[in-house]
């Protein structure tokens, strides 16, 4: 079974291997497959579920929404989020503003076939809406009862004091921050991670995996699997290509024969890497297939030895990107459309 994790300084728990379905349902992954992953996790003690209103543009909160159906509400925890563009792409479908977050709320509750989320959460920071705005609609959506919780995603440090504060003011919960991070990607750590610990935030982590590619399964100067995100030309648009160079390829090879000496496979030396940083308190993790989530559960309640975590870092050596500055680099400086 999949251990529990309190989301920030709050009373919610998780699970700290949450499903996340970026990419693969409405898209890569037909419904079917979709659906039996959802039931996969579940059955492996999985409760915890992480999406966005523009996964698909919809579509994966609707499949989310039909392979959760029957299941009793209070046992699972729904996660989503606003921000990027969604319908058609009209001048108030995305950001962070008031008619948009209002208007968006409602639209993830019908997809997803749910009276509420357990936790809302803003994609990004928009840099064209007063924050005061964003956090007051935060609160509303909180006092309507149609979120329980309120996070973030790959804000700054400072963006998040900030927002942190006028939640306070505003008496509602911002408990998450939701940023990518893995072996190979580390920039919250400087920074984001110490100010979340000061605030009594967590981190629930994206692309743990780097998105299948610390699994060990792209070989250097080698095609990509029949199958794989980077196979397929719309998935591998998401990012991927960052880490298919032959140097990090090669470097993610050398770490088998430490997977090995903790009886691990390289997906789950990669998803237990990132819950041994205390201050996350899930690894979203995704599938394409019901077997990925059943081996990746196993990732839960290991600890890795500190020796063997020197050993990886010493493996992956300058391939790790660890500059803060990435955080707000990768940030839209305006509002998408
Ligand atoms: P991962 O790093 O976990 O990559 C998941 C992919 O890796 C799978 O879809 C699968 O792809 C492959 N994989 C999974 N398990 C295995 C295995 N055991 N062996 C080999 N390959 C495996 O994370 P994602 O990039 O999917 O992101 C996870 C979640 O994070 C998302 O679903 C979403 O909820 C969230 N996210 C949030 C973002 C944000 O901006 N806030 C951005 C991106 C993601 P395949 O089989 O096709 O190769």
């Amino acid at each position: 079974m999949v251990t529990y994790r309190y989301l920030g300084n709050s009373g919610l728990k998780i699970t700290e291997i949450t499903f996340g379905n970026w990419l693969t349902h409405g898209g890569q992954v037909e419904n079917e497959t979709a659906i039996k992953s959802v039931h996969a996790a579940l059955d492996a003690g999985i409760t915890s579920f992480d999406t966005a209103d523009v996964y698909m543009n919809g579509k994966a909160e609707e499949v989310l929404g039909e392979a959760l159906r029957g299941q009793r509400r209070e046992s699972v925890e729904v996660f989503t989020k606003v921000y990027w563009p969604t319908g058609p792409g009209g001048a108030n479908d995305s950001g962070l503003s008031r008619k948009h977050i209002m208007e968006s709320i409602d639209g993830s509750l019908r997809r997803l076939g749910t009276d509420y989320v357990d936790l809302y959460q803003a994609h990004r920071y928009d840099t064209e809406t007063p924050l005061e705005e964003t956090m007051q609609a935060f609160a509303d959506v909180v006092r309507q009862g149609k979120a329980l919780y309120i996070g973030v995603s790959e804000w700054t440090a400072d963006q998040l004091r900030a927002g942190h504060a006028l939640a306070k003011e505003l008496g509602i919960h911002l408990i998450s921050s939701q940023p990518q991070y893995s072996m190979l990607w580390r920039v919250i750590e400087p920074e984001v991670v110490p100010a979340s610990e000061e605030l009594g935030v967590s981190q629930i982590v994206w692309s743990p995996m780097a998105q299948g590619v610390l699994s060990g399964k792209y070989l250097p100067g080698k095609d990509a699997p029949a199958g794989s995100r980077a196979a397929d030309k719309n998935a591998s648009t998401g990012g991927i290509q960052r880490f298919l160079t032959d140097d990090v390829l090669t470097r993610v090879q050398q770490l088998k024969p430490v997977a090995d000496e903790l009886g691990l496979t390289q997906a789950q030396l990669a998803i237990a890497w990132v819950l041994q940083n205390r201050n996350v308190a899930a690894a979203l993790v995704g599938a394409s297939r019901p077997e990925q989530v059943a081996e990746n559960v196993k990732a839960s309640g290991v600890e890795i030895p500190a020796e063997l975590m020197t050993r990886i870092d010493e493996i992956l050596g300058d391939v790790v990107v660890r500059d803060a500055a990435k955080t707000a680099e990768n940030a839209p400086k305006t509002r998408p459309s």
